[in-house]
């Protein structure tokens, strides 16, 4: 079907009209024929299938059944009557029941003949009712030719009032098909379809729309599904490669003292192999010429701090500067320290800049940043402000970089003529494949090794009834010269009430733990920059046993003396968050511990959450079930990558499709990097049309 027709406005479709086109654009974003054929069934009433009484299911959707009415009474109730049909069939009974239209049914319905009914079933007393069933004779049921699988599409209250029902909807699908007569060229290549045993996409639309059985729905989707999903990483895999064409990038290729003397003398450990081939991956970036553009993604402990120094001392032989981001205050204070530490040695120099920096030492670093009098900048947001100038940014590190946004990272393109190379860190993990089509355009590193002689963190789920074993749990760990953090949950909604929550909690811990014996240090986001310092430090410096906390520590903070994570109230955070927190101990040798504290009442997701948490340290697990709890929507970046907009494939579930399309427009970009083959001759023409008409595909960014 020729492209021009399938951009035709909606109004045009026999049975739309003005009135009709206007509510099909508001409500449904359907503005051409070509929005409108992709507009798909958000599910099917299959009638398919015949049921059992004994087989149904409670919750389950619409159900078939065949069988025989044997009795019809009328039950009286408050609001009203009730008509209650005995419904039997070899299996066993339920009942059908009508509020409304009772003198109809008595007149008309047969008892003891055989009936097929379909409906959505209830479960109550033992015993399945179905409310105003369709009914059927099955001998005529068995006659007439029908419609087997039923779309349903997605709606809107507005719509069905004013009458755009989903049959009206299913009219003007029909005749969307009669006047494209039913003609739709195809997307994809004879190659990949033959492969993969795909069904034409005339075909697919023509069942997604009206299946003539379960299995060519099945095809039909599964088709359309690798489509959309197809041309996305496409989209992704070019983006990815034009940027490695275009955007020249400093060449590091020295490498000098700075790294080679950190690296042979002031190694405070032995890399782990994860470690050198991240670094190795690294290196190999920012000697190619092209700008580096790459996600490193390593779970909590892994060690993503070493590698980002040894980045930044490759710049540093190179001539260039180099600046670590990273999203709080505290950690910024730590990468500080510990970097600060760590170069002691070299000959670097290194400063921080965050908001509290006060105006004579911000005037300093500004003027010595310019003159390259500055090596190594670290730093929260302030980083970004216009007036930090650098002589000369090689390289930008961006740590936690899920705290922060893409403007971000375009913010630290500007800061020298030449985008200086790009180094996200990340310690939330998310699976592979999922980072790859979020991030396309961004290459991926992944230490997914731990530094030897870590010991797995055992994590307890406690019920607030046992607090006093936990605290006596606490003394005892104390005693053996353990540090304790003890972190209440932070919600935005209401910080005054998170604060008392706060304070009440750090109350009942002083006074069970009475100084001088022990020392309590608090932390909340309420505190200025210098205080939180102050009492962070008394903690590093063991001066002080428990930390109690807000998720101000959530993010990097490295105390390794301290084995005791305590989450109150855990039912109230995400898993990630948890997991995270968690990432605070167990960053010694020592065993270290996890406990959860909740009330005893419990959603399933938060049960999930919890013996999720108890049951793995594995963050790729974690995320995993994090995101079949909650979906994509709230990981990192997905708003802006506009992935949940998929019409038809799951983010999610769809995971195995996600990975054959992208690899299948990998293998595709290999062979033939501009599709300038004659057998990829649609996929050429329908990636062209991709970037015509946003307003189709407006779910590539
Ligand atoms: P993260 O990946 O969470 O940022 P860090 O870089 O903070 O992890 O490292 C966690 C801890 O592990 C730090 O105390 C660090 O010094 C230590 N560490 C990192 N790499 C190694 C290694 N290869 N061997 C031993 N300890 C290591
Ligand atoms: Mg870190």
């Amino acid at each position: 079907m020729n492209a021009n027709l399938m951009q035709t406005p909606i109004d045009y479709l026999k049975g739309v009209g003005p009135t009709r086109a206007d509510l099909l654009r508001k409500e449904l974003g359907i503005h051409t024929y070509q929005d409108f054929i992709n507009f798909f069934p958000n599910r099917y009433l299959d009638k398919t299938r015949f049921y059992k009484i004994n087989e149904l299911q409670q919750n389950s959707s619409e159900v078939q059944v065949t069988g025989k009415i044997i009795n019809l009474k009328t039950v009286e109730q408050k609001n009203g009557k009730r008509l209650v049909a005995e419904f039997i069939d070899e299996t066993g009974k339920m009942e059908l029941v009508w509020f409304r239209g009772h003198k109809w049914i008595r007149e008309n319905l047969k008892l003891n003949t055989p009936y097929v009914i379909f409906g959505k079933t209830n479960w109550f007393n033992g015993l399945f009712s179905m409310a105003h069933p369709e009914l059927e004779l099955l001998e005529e049921h068995e006659k007439s030719m029908r419609i087997v699988m039923q779309p349903v599409y997605p709606s809107t209250e507005k719509l069905s009032n004013k009458g755009i029902t989903n049959r009206v909807l299913n009219k003007l699908m029909q005749q969307l098909f009669i006047e494209t007569r039913g003609q739709f060229y195809d997307t994809l290549s004879e190659e990949i379809k033959e492969e993969l045993n795909l069904i034409s996409r005339a075909d697919a639309l023509f069942n997604i729309h009206f299946p003539k059985s379960q299995e060519l729905l099945s095809n039909a989707q599964f088709r359309l599904k690798f489509e959309e999903l197809f041309y996305i990483q496409l989209q992704l895999l070019i983006k990815n490669m034009l940027q490695k064409q275009r955007i020249k990038g400093f060449v590091f290729d020295q490498i000098g003292n700075n790294f080679t003397e950190f690296y042979k003398e002031h190694l405070p450990f032995q890399l782990t192999g994860a470690q050198k081939r991240v670094i190795r991956e690294i290196r190999s970036d920012l000697g190619s010429g092209a700008q580096m553009n790459r996600l490193l993604q390593g779970d909590v402990g892994s060690g993503k701090t070493i590698v980002a120094l040894m980045s930044m001392l490759i710049a540093l032989d190179n001539g260039f500067q180099a600046c670590l981001m990273a999203p709080t205050e505290i950690l910024s204070v730590q990468h500080y320290n510990g970097l600060f530490d760590l170069c002691k040695e070299l000959n670097t120099s290194i400063f921080l800049l965050t908001g509290s920096t006060k105006a004579s030492k911000r005037r300093e670093i500004h003027k010595k940043l310019e003159n390259g009098e500055i090596d190594i900048l670290i730093g929260t947001h302030a980083l970004l402000e216009d007036k930090v100038k650098f002589e000369n940014l090689g390289l930008a590190i961006i740590d936690e970089q899920h705290r922060f946004g893409v403007e971000q990272r375009s913010k630290l393109w500007k800061k020298n003529h030449l985008p200086p190379h790009i180094l996200v860190m990340t310690a939330t993990p998310i699976p592979r494949t999922l980072a790859m089509s979020l991030y396309g355009d961004l290459d991926i590193s992944v230490i997914d090794e731990l530094p030897p002689g870590r010991q797995s963190i055992k994590t307890v789920h406690r019920y607030d009834s046992n607090r006093l074993k936990v605290f006596r749990f606490i003394k005892d760990e104390i005693a053996k010269g353990r540090q304790i953090y003890i972190v209440y949950p932070l919600i935005q909604e209401s910080a005054t009430m998170d604060y008392k929550d706060l304070m009440d909690g750090y109350e009942s811990i002083v006074r069970e733990f009475p100084m001088p014996e022990f020392q309590i240090s608090i932390l909340h986001g309420q505190m200025k920059p210098v205080d939180k310092e102050f009492e962070m430090q008394r903690f590093v410096r063991r001066e002080t046993q428990i930390m109690v906390a807000t998720t101000v520590i959530e993010v990097g903070v490295d105390v390794p003396n301290a084995s005791v994570m305590i989450v109150e109230s855990a039912e109230r955070f995400g898993l990630s968050q948890l997991h995270q927190l968690r990432g605070r101990v167990g960053r010694g040798a020592e065993q270290s511990y996890c406990i959860l504290m909740t009330g005893h009442k419990l959603s399933a997701d938060a049960k999930t959450r919890l013996q999720t948490m108890v049951g793995t340290n594995d963050g790729f697990e974690i995320a995993e079930v994090d995101l079949n709890l909650r979906g994509p929507g709230d990981l990192m970046g997905t708003q802006q990558s506009g992935i949940l907009n998929l019409k038809i494939a799951d983010i999610v579930k769809d995971n195995l499709i996600l990975k054959t399309a992208r690899d299948y427009a990998k293998k595709l970009l290999t062979e033939d990097p501009e599709l300038k083959l004659e057998k990829n001759k649609m996929i050429r023409y329908t990636y062209a049309q991709l970037g015509k008409h946003k307003n189709i595909w407006n779910y590539i960014s």
